[in-house]
């Protein structure tokens, strides 16, 4: 989608940090890291939230799920939080699905 800054990461548009990509999936460091770690998980489509997910949309929410499990054992994080922020009352700033992996410092909230 255009303007969208993750579709843009996606598209090789804006630079980005990468950990992971498969035909789905894109994760990359976050830029205004929150944690020692802080990675953010995303599917290749735009989908703005969770808010906006549908019943075809089940099983890439489980691949976001298990790719950000996979970074984490990669990663050798013993243990870390994962949040999605939901809508602007939520938080979420970027309206393009994203998962939160924070590990190491972490604060509650992000
Ligand atoms: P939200 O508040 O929407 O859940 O989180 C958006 C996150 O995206 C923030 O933690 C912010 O630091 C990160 N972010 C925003 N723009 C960029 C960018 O251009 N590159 C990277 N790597 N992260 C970004
Ligand atoms: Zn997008």
């Amino acid at each position: 989608m255009e303007n969208c800054i993750f579709c843009k990461i996606i598209k090789g548009e804006i630079p980005s940090n990468k950990v992971f990509e498969n035909k789905k999936i894109v994760a990359f460091y976050d830029i205004n890291p929150k944690a020692k770690v802080h990675i953010l998980i995303i599917p290749k489509i735009h989908i703005e939230s969770i808010k906006d997910l549908e019943e075809k949309d089940k099983s890439l929410i489980g691949e976001l799920i298990l790719a950000t499990q996979r970074i984490a054992r990669e990663k050798n994080l013993g243990g870390y939080k994962i949040v999605v922020n939901v809508g602007r009352e939520g938080g979420q700033i970027v309206n393009h699905l994203h998962v939160h992996l924070l590990s190491g410092d972490v604060v509650l909230g992000v």
